[in-house]
């Protein structure tokens, strides 16, 4: 159980995951969650930073592929403005969403990369794939209110496991 919510990576922002390393792993796809990985909760700004990560993703190669528990509506705004691919209403940390994304990606276990800022949705699931997983921190400390609760069993659980 506690190996399943342990990231291979540990990063501050979603900006500063490098891409090269990820290219070297053999990974060209990367799964990511929006709200507060890609952009601030409740927020439809994009941080100039973040979208020239995401530019530099394209310009490599990377296929990217949004899965968020949020509205349908938010995650088609994104993924237009992002050119991003996007699976909808597939609740995290349920296989199948990511299992959707991996479809539209055509990528698999080796090829790749989970990046969010949850552990029991974003890490949980991705590594219940064996997938390569990446923790960034939230970009707001605005969220929704059960992910609030969520985040202080998941101080718990950084502090006991960290990579
Ligand atoms: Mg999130």
């Amino acid at each position: 159980m506690f190996r399943r919510l342990k990231p291979d990576q540990m990063v501050e922002c979603v900006c500063n995951v490098r891409l090269e390393e990820l290219m070297e792993r053999g990974i060209c796809n990367i799964i990511i969650d929006l709200d507060n990985t890609l952009a601030p909760w409740g927020e439809d700004q994009i941080i100039p930073e973040v979208y020239q990560w995401v530019k530099a993703g394209h310009e490599m190669g990377f296929k990217f592929c949004i899965v968020s528990n949020s509205s349908p509506k938010r995650v088609r705004y994104f993924a237009s403005r992002l050119g991003m691919l996007a699976a909808f209403k597939r609740w995290k940390p349920f296989s199948r969403a990511f299992k959707s994304a991996l479809t539209q990606l055509n990528g698999n276990q080796r090829n790749t990369a989970v990046i969010g800022d949850q552990i029991f949705t974003d890490i949980f699931g991705g590594n219940r794939l064996n997938l390569y997983t990446i923790l960034v921190e939230p970009i707001s400390k605005k969220e929704f209110i059960g992910t609030r609760v969520m985040r202080f069993l998941e101080k718990t659980i950084i502090k006991r496991r960290k990579p």
